[in-house]
């Protein structure tokens, strides 16, 4: 399963997979603990998953 989190140091949006503990941000390389995390959004596919943290971001900075 994926999950879309927040990244704790940059707050940018990242993409998860629950398969795996950890997950390092792409933007700035700060290490997650996925558990620990609140996630903003869960998905059993990585479109919908991609889909989901595009709406996310359209959401958090709407274009005007
Ligand atoms: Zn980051």
């Amino acid at each position: 399963m994926y999950v879309v989190v927040k990244c704790l140091r940059c707050h940018n949006l990242v993409l998860g997979n629950t398969r795996y503990r950890t997950r390092a941000c792409p933007h700035c390389g700060h290490r997650m603990v996925l558990r620990g995390m609140r996630a903003l959004g869960r998905t059993d596919s990585s479109r919908e998953a991609v889909a989901l943290i595009q709406a996310l971001k359209r959401k958090e900075a709407p274009e005007s």
